[in-house]
């Protein structure tokens, strides 16, 4: 018996692709939506596994609301790769089975540690 909590979150912020050919590389702004799935096996006597509310609080402190992601990481932020970074972040304080970074409504990349 398993259950996936899974909590989204916006985030709005500028960044710009190195080593890329076309207009992402150069700045540009995007509202992010994060999408984390966390995997739980237990419920409490409430009847729930994980408060959505410490996990939203959880996420909330690592997303980069209103930054230039290039000036806050040493990695180039695409959303392969702010997606591992969430994860491994996530990681820390809860089972976390994968998470996704969409960067537009119907582009997005996930990233689960494989
Ligand atoms: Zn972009």
């Amino acid at each position: 018996m398993s259950w996936e909590l899974i909590i989204k979150q916006k985030f709005s912020a500028a960044h710009f692709l190195k080593n890329y050919q076309g207009d992402c590389e150069k700045m540009h702004g995007h509202t992010f939506q994060v999408e984390v799935h966390i995997e739980t096996r237990d419920l409490d006597q409430s009847g729930i596994s994980i408060d959505f509310k410490h996990i939203k609080q959880v996420l909330k402190s690592i997303l980069p609301d209103h930054q230039v992601l290039n000036d806050m990481y040493d990695f180039s932020p695409s959303a392969e790769n702010l997606a591992r970074y969430f994860f491994n972040e996530l990681k820390r304080t809860y089972p976390v089975a994968r998470v996704i970074v969409w960067e537009s409504e119907d582009t997005a990349a996930s990233y689960s540690g494989k």
